[in-house]
Parts: structure tokens; C-alpha cells; sequence
């Protein structure tokens, strides 16, 4: 069974992840950018779930520290942000994300889909023949992300907190 680690600070989120995805992968949680990177490296899952928005450490800064080693830059990473904002997604893609996923999740397939296609492209450790990225970014992006999915509202607000 292939193995996914769940860098997320909000137990509810986790929970949540963990009841869409566990009776199909393992999982590995953490609740903290900083316990996260010591368990990656220690045992480095075949994807990562990475909450951007984290206490002391972001999620941002953790995926530099993972794709700065090379034993960990392959491990194929999906960003977990509330924000849904376009503008935020290409960032997100450009700085290395694999893939980008609005919370709250309402469509668990496609967190499905999109964890299944990172893992079949072939970029997780025990296959270290591959570009990090393109195939999958091209998926992810290419994707029709309607700002309403299954008639009910994304979770993104409209930022005006910032
Ligand atoms: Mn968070």
C-alpha cells in the first residue's frame, strides 16, 4: 500500500483527509512543518498532503527544505490551502507544488484523482528516473476547476481578511 503523509495543523482537517483516504492508502500524520520534515526524512512517504497555512514553519517553506534534498525532492506534494484565489494556485504550481487542493474538501474524488495520478507518474522515491514534475502539473492544470463544485460553495473566501 502505498504511503502518504499528512502535513495538516487542524485536527478536523485531518480527520477529514484521513476518512476520504485511509482505507486506500496508509497514512502518516503530522501536525507541525518542523515534525514533518524530521519524519519525512526519516521515512519518506510516496506523497505529501502539505498544508500551506502552518504554525512556526509553512508549508511553503517546508516543500523548499524537501525539494533542497535530494533524496526528498521527488516526493510528489499536493499544496492544502484555503485560499482558492487563481492567482494563489500559480503560485503554488510555480514554487513546486504538484498539485493544489481548496479546502474544505467537497470533491473527494478529485482529491482522489489527483493523488492517484501524482503516484502513477512515477515521481516518488523508489522511482527516481523522472523529471520532478510536468506531467502531473500539466493534469492538475488543465483541469476544468470550476469555482462551484456539486453546487455547493468552495471553500475559499473571498480573501478579504488579508
Ligand atoms: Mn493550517
Amino acid at each position: 500500500m502505498k504511503r502518504i503523509a499528512i502535513v495538516e495543523d487542524n485536527r478536523d482537517n485531518r480527520l477529514l483527509l484521513s476518512a476520504i483516504i485511509d482505507d486506500r492508502y496508509e497514512l502518516i500524520e503530522y501536525a507541525t512543518g518542523r515534525v514533518a520534515l524530521d519524519g519525512i526524512r526519516s521515512d519518506p512517504p510516496d506523497l505529501i498532503l502539505l498544508d500551506i497555512s502552518l504554525p512556526e514553519m509553512d508549508g511553503t517553506e517546508v516543500l523548499r527544505r524537501l525539494r533542497a534534498d535530494p533524496a526528498l525532492a521527488r516526493i510528489p506534494a499536493i499544496a492544502l490551502t484555503a485560499h482558492a484565489m487563481r492567482g494563489v494556485r500559480e503560485r503554488l504550481l510555480a514554487e513546486g507544488f504538484d498539485g493544489y487542493v481548496v479546502k474544505p474538501i467537497v470533491d473527494e474524488e478529485e482529491l482522489l484523482d489527483t493523488i492517484a495520478r501524482l503516484l502513477e507518474s512515477g515521481v516518488s522515491p523508489a522511482s527516481s528516473a523522472m523529471p520532478a514534475v510536468a506531467p502531473a502539473v500539466a493534469a492538475v492544470v488543465t483541469r476544468p476547476t470550476s469555482p462551484v463544485q456539486a453546487g455547493e460553495q468552495p471553500g475559499g473566501q473571498p480573501d478579504g481578511a488579508k
